[in-house]
């Protein structure tokens, strides 16, 4: 029987991070294959192909060679259930992968062995290091040339900031690749190429010392590694599961993602060590996951998942209780019960109707716009999950329509995309202008591709100007009212209907800021 704890107990949710190009998708496709989730063992490019297929606008993405979107894959490994969150490579999906990250237990880090930490790699630690988000290592590529081992550990850790322990060690590299020693257990894996495409299927050695080793790498490799051994022995790190826990500490894995080689001894520790659901801070208290009541939040919205339906999907990451297929869950933010009809769960590629979902959990509940990024649910109790914020938008477009006729269905996309959080969409309150905020510029590309191929709307954005946008908060009616008499010309409203002051210089932004002291000016609307 499944309760509560046992089923929280067994979830393992987390989200793989990298720089682009490190191999996070190939290496997704080969947890998946462990999870069964997949049939197939498709390369990348059959994986990358069918997800084109499904939805064109992805075609935006295979011309730049970035991951445009987020998705949740959810696979049985072991007894637990392993809960993926895919992130966005690209920087201008900062604030997207941000969220996502709030939305997970644990962190994958995948590393290039010839290039090691990134620029990406970088930027995506600090965002872990808010949250003491516990990570794991994979050093990928090891069919190729790379760098040192112990250099890259030692980058890692001074780049990085994050202790190494290394569980796996590399036998040799590129065309002297043999196979991978087990720190812990003591095994030797190795590595046969063509054998550990599809399925982890080496040959495995007890130990080092085993006689027969000997014969398949060699007299001087095996010499040379057990040098090395001692040499890692006495310069790393042991693997301590509190300092792992508690963001200290880093296991490191070493691999090759496209030959499936040292991937199922990654996912094999990774079950056993990685976080269950942790509790979760509210406004009001804290919500442990075992709690019997249902909570969650919202990380998420996509709206047009599926071209033919227009649906918006708002993906809700269930903190506390069990989920059950067509119950009603108290919506906070407007304080309506709502039913969760038709909610989805993630299995691999194909969405599927979920009956029934634990702490750790996603599920996707279709929306008309009912739902925003933040909103959370509850049995009724009105608590509001913290920390996932809306960044200011730093860029600013104007939308030009070719054909005024469509100007209803460009507001509707404009609208409609901005509830996914990557763009946010401005109405003046003097003008009619139709204005458009984002972190990066590619995300005014990627919106006008999907108004064409979304809603038929050609629309082009130019520049306007707007050099940085506020969200207007304050308690005294008639000061606000005062307000906006005065700065009409600068207010806009956004998506949800908040006020908002759309600065056109730092300079005006500063002097309306002294002139109104009774008024903040939030440089983030953090979703409550
Ligand atoms: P992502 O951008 O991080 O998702 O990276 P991909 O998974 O798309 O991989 C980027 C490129 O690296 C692709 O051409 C992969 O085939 C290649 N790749 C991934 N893993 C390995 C590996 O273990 N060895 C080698 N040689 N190439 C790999």
């Amino acid at each position: 029987m499944s309760d509560v704890s046992t089923e929280a107990a067994r979830r393992r949710t987390f989200a793989i991070i990298s720089h682009p190009d490190a191999g996070k998708t190939t290496l997704t496709e080969k947890l998946l294959l462990f999870g069964g989730a997949i049939q197939m063992a498709g390369s990348v490019k059959g994986r990358k192909a069918a997800r084109h297929a499904t939805s064109d606008w992805m075609a935006l993405e295979k011309e730049r060679g970035i991951s445009v979107t987020s998705s949740v894959m959810q696979f049985p490994y072991e007894g637990r259930i392993v809960n993926l969150l895919d992130t966005p490579g690209h920087a201008d999906f900062g604030e997207d992968t941000y969220r996502v990250l709030t939305a997970v237990d644990s962190a994958l880090m995948v590393i290039d062995v010839a290039k090691g930490v990134e620029e990406r790699t970088i930027k995506l630690m600090e965002v872990c290091r808010l949250r003491d988000t516990p990570i794991m290592t994979f050093i990928n590529k090891l069919d190729r040339e790379g760098k040192n081992p112990i250099d890259l550990l030692d980058e890692v850790e001074s780049v990085l900031g994050i202790q190494c322990a290394p569980i796996t060690w590399p036998i040799g590299m590129g065309q002297r690749l043999k196979g991978v020693v087990h720190l812990v257990s003591g095994e030797v894996h190795l590595y046969e190429q063509g054998r550990n495409f599809t399925r982890q299927d080496s040959t495995i050695f007890a130990s080092v010392d085993d006689p027969a080793l000997e014969a398949r790498i060699g007299a001087d490799m095996l010499r040379e590694l057990r040098e090395e051994l001692e040499l890692v022995e006495g310069a790393s790190h042991p693997f301590d599961p509190a300092k792992y826990l508690a963001g200290e500490q880093t296991p490191v894995f070493f691999g090759s993602a496209v030959n499936n080689f040292g991937v199922q001894l990654l996912l094999d520790f990774f079950v056993e060590h990685a976080p269950a659901p942790k509790p979760r801070e509210t406004t009001g208290r804290e919500v442990g996951a075992y709690e019997p009541k249902l909570t969650g939040f919202v990380f998420k919205i996509q709206a047009n998942m599926d071209p033919q339906h227009r649906d918006r999907v708002a993906f809700m990451r269930i903190c506390s209780g069990k989920f059950s297929a067509g119950m009603k869950a108290f919506h906070v933010r407007s304080g309506k019960e709502v039913k969760l009809a038709n909610a989805l769960t993630f299995m691999a590629s194909d969405r599927e109707i979920a009956e029934s979902a634990w702490p750790g959990d996603v599920i996707g509940i279709h929306n008309h716009g009912t739902i925003s990024i933040g909103d959370s649910f509850s049995e009724g109790e009105a608590i509001t999950f913290t920390g996932i914020p809306n960044f200011a938008p730093e860029l600013f477009r104007r939308a030009r329509l070719r054909d005024p006729l469509k100007l209803k269905q460009l507001q509707k996309g404009l609208a409609q995309l901005s509830e996914e959080g990557a763009t946010q969409f401005f109405r003046p309150l003097m003008s009619n202008d139709l204005i458009l905020g984002a972190v990066g510029t590619l995300q005014f590309d990627v919106v006008a591709y999907r108004l064409k191929d979304e809603y038929g709307v050609d629309a082009s954005f130019e520049p306007v100007g707007v050099a940085t946008a506020r969200w207007i908060r304050c308690d005294d009616a008639k000061k606000l009212e005062q307000f906006r008499d005065k700065n009409a010309l600068n207010l806009a409203i956004d998506a949800a209907g908040e006020l908002v002051y759309l600065a056109p210089t730092r300079v005006n932004l500063q002097l309306a800021q002294e002139r109104a002291p009774d008024v903040a000016f939030l440089a983030t609307r953090e979703h409550a």
